[in-house]
């Protein structure tokens, strides 16, 4: 299964693993008290020795989840195709970095690189590079061998980019540890199920206002963890809460925020585009933080390390983070998203093709999971941020040539490709 949607808790995995990341919570927490629950999650997947990223990974049949790019090719396909149709409304700038935040096993790039392949007469006179953000040393090592056969360069001097090769077909691929270090150009972004694993801050609303859900450590039971509420406000109640809030529980991910600001700053800055995916919502739900371990829903506090720690991904918050600095359009369901961009049409040339029933049927059941209402289709959902100019014309007055109507951005509206 995937990681279906919401309902936190549920019925949990139990504990396991060595217990190194706990025994080094539970010292941290004896000596300096409760954590918030973000500083947990931080700590949980991406403490540069024992976290869940660092260390498991995850992603993929034989790990704890799996992801719409790696149950279908058509997923990653039909994103490549979105790109090439954005960089041609764009007037086919001559060069484009493709910045993919958190890839994984790097099969969505390698999708969408085939597809770049496929389409290389458009796509001949324009220089792209990929350049992918990435902080497990496990996963970029398996991106590596994905995407380039696993011949590798590790440190480059000259760079700010850990590692850098050759794509099979012949792209450079560069990685980095955070945004910041992606060098400034005209670039598409992508972040699929990337924002999910950001760290959230939790509130609680009670009689004496907002408290913050931190975890600390059971007195009663040994290296156990429990939540607890802060006693007093804190800088985070104080910062992240808005005035109007009506929900009694609420989750933050400051980290996305500052991301999409940073993605917005760049796009107005140098041109793109930026598509993010992900589960989520737009500021309606309340508890949703939850763990997976061996594709089951697993205790948030049981075995930190062990098991991928996730949160339902806030639009809402992503869309007013972006400051105005870009357009935002979404979120809108995938299987709106994936029926707008012709998978329908793809499924049926791929079953045409496909001789034997078993890859016929995979196909059909690849399908169902991505487009179901109850599997991936409708708590998945497609945001993007794009330049303005690119969704509604600049002053007319200025420019009156600009009154020919702009290209609908695919996805979000049908696909018309010329
Ligand atoms: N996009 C992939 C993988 C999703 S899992 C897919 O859809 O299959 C989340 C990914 O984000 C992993 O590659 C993980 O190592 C990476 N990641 C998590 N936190 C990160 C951070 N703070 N900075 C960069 N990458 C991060």
């Amino acid at each position: 299964a995937a990681r279906l949607c919401s309902g936190a808790g549920g019925e949990a995995e139990a504990a396991g693993g060595d217990g190194a990341m706990l025994r080094h919570l539970a010292r941290k927490l004896r000596a300096s008290g409760p954590v918030t629950v973000a500083e947990y999650m931080r700590e949980a997947l991406t403490n540069p020795g024992q976290g869940y990223y660092t260390r498991r990974g995850g992603v993929g049949e034989s790990g704890d989840f799996i992801t719409s790019p790696e149950i279908s090719q058509v997923f990653g396909e039909l994103i490549g195709i979105w790109y090439i149709s954005e960089w041609m409304a764009m007037g086919k700038p001559n060069t484009f970095q493709l910045v993919e935040l958190g890839p994984g096993r790097g099969t969505l790039t390698e999708d969408i690189l085939r597809v770049f392949k496929q389409l290389a007469s458009v796509l001949s006179k324009c220089d792209v590079s990929v350049h992918l953000v990435e902080v497990s040393p496990k996963l970029s090592e398996i991106q590596a061998g994905m995407l380039t056969g696993g011949k590798v360069q590790l440190n480059p001097e000259d760079e700010s980019a850990y590692m850098k090769g050759i794509s099979k077909t012949g792209i450079p691929i560069f990685w980095y540890r955070d945004i910041q270090d992606v060098p400034p150009g005209y670039s598409f972004y992508l972040a699929h199920e990337f924002f999910d694993a950001l760290p959230i801050h939790k509130f609680q609303r009670t009689e004496k206002g907002w408290r913050e859900v931190l975890v600390d450590i059971d007195p009663e039971v040994p290296d156990q963890l429990r939540f607890v509420l802060s006693p007093s406000r804190t800088p985070a109640t104080q910062n992240f809460i808005q005035p109007e809030e009506k929900r009694d529980h609420v989750e933050v991910c400051p980290e996305a925020g500052v991301i999409v600001q940073r993605l917005a700053s760049r796009i107005e800055k140098d041109g793109g585009a930026a598509l993010v995916a992900d589960y989520g919502h737009d500021g309606t739900k309340t508890d949703t933080f939850r763990g997976f371990r061996n594709h089951k829903l697993h205790d948030v506090l049981s075995a930190p390390g062990t098991a991928d720690l996730t949160a339902d991904v806030d639009f809402s918050y992503l869309r007013k983070m972006a400051q105005d600095k870009t357009a935002t359009l979404g979120p809108i369901k995938q299987r709106e998203f994936l029926k707008n961009m012709g998978i329908d049409l793809r499924l049926q040339v791929l079953l045409q093709n496909s001789g034997d029933t078993a890859t016929r049927k995979q196909l059909l059941h690849s399908y169902d999971m991505l487009m179901n209402p109850e599997k991936m289709g409708d708590c998945f959902n497609f945001f993007a941020l794009l330049p303005h100019h690119r969704v509604v014309h600049p002053d007319k007055k200025d420019k009156p040539e600009s009154k020919s109507p702009l290209p609908p951005v695919a996805g979000f509206n049908e696909l018309l490709l010329k």
